[in-house]
């Protein structure tokens, strides 16, 4: 009987180890350990064999039950993790397959006006500036010679933290600080692109918008250089035919001060309904540097003299796309942002 188990057993370990998948390996286990299977008739057949023998018979028997059981999980479990791998086989990455298309970004309408406006003040000499965008009172109004009483220190037009810091609502104080770090020593030429906020919200104002500011400061700098320096700056941006017009204005911290106008770029001057037939569209504020503002900021006012200007991004790029509401360039809506190359 012992002989029997073992080559039961042999014989079992051969047709396990070339069994190739699992219903093979289920007939195995039908074929030994089923209700008719050889071990079990075995098993069985323990009754007739001399009480002696039967203990030590017995065990063997049972032993080599838990042996084939043992046996035929492994070689499933084997069968299972070959499979797994002629899958991974048939699905492997073809690499000379064409790839998916990727989409890829491109710059903001915003950017794209903001960089060409830095590479013709670049162009001239300037140095980018910047500054923080929570700004104190006094770099927001005090230094720029804005007095307490003046409506932009308005709770309703600013975005206040504190008594003393808010949101700052235009680049200028970047003017006093670049001053602040440069004073007494000429020249001075700088642009202050960025974020600014105001409490407005409608199709042509946003509480987020873009300012550039300029400033120029050195010896005998005059009115005719800040014009000079704005025509180039128009004719670079909105094409070399362009003309421009100075208003006089007023800002605290300019003397004199002016609005600048550039001829209209959609009828040439002609008077259209965009420039409310005027022939003009007005894209920013300019002047020259009030002397208090050169004095708080470390400058002689009696030996430097500056220009400074401050102009609007968003507006510069609804003129130059034709963009009729603000509120386009940051609504995140790609049908729109995809037109800007
Ligand atoms: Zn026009």
């Amino acid at each position: 009987m012992l002989t029997r188990l073992d080559g039961l057993e042999q014989e079992a370990r051969e047709a396990a180890s070339s069994a190739g998948d699992l219903r093979e390996i289920q007939n195995l286990r039908l074929r030994y350990l089923g209700k008719k299977g050889e071990l079990t008739l075995m098993l069985r057949a323990l009754a007739q064999i001399p009480a002696a023998e039967r203990p030590m018979v017995g065990k063997r028997a049972n032993a080599l039950r838990d042996t084939l059981e043992q046996l035929f999980q492994d070689r499933e479990a084997h069968i299972k993790k070959s499979t797994a791998g002629s899958r991974w086989e048939r699905e492997r990455i073809d690499v000379t397959l064409p790839g998916y298309p990727f989409a890829l970004g491109q710059r903001h309408p915003l950017t794209i006006v903001l960089d060409e406006i830095k590479e013709i003040f670049i162009g001239l000499g300037f140095q980018v500036a910047t500054g923080p965008e929570i700004e104190s009172d006094y770099y927001n109004f005090e230094a720029l010679n804005i007095p307490e009483d003046h409506p932009a220190r308005d709770m309703q037009d600013s975005f206040y933290f504190t008594r003393r810091f808010l949101l700052r609502t235009h680049t200028s104080p970047v003017q006093v600080r670049a001053m602040e770090m440069q004073a007494p020593r000429l020249p001075l030429r700088i642009i202050a692109p960025g974020k600014v906020y105001r409490r407005d919200d409608d199709a042509t104002h946003s509480p987020m918008f873009h300012q550039v500011e300029g400033l120029a400061v050195d010896r005998g700098i005059t009115f005719a250089d800040l014009k000079g320096t704005l025509l180039l700056f128009a004719r670079e941006m909105f094409g070399p035919r362009q003309r421009i017009r100075l208003r006089p204005s007023y800002f605290p911290f300019t003397e004199p001060s002016a609005e600048v106008d550039i001829s209209c770029i959609i009828c040439a001057g002609e008077g259209c309904r965009v420039c409310s037939q005027s022939g003009w569209l007005e894209i920013l504020g300019a002047g020259l540097v009030h002397p208090r503002v050169l004095e708080v900021s470390g400058y002689d006012p009696r030996e430097a003299t500056g220009f400074a200007f401050g102009m609007g991004v968003e507006r510069i790029a609804m003129l130059k796309y034709r963009v009729d509401d603000l509120r386009l360039f940051f609504s995140g809506d790609l049908r729109f942002l995809k037109q800007f190359r």
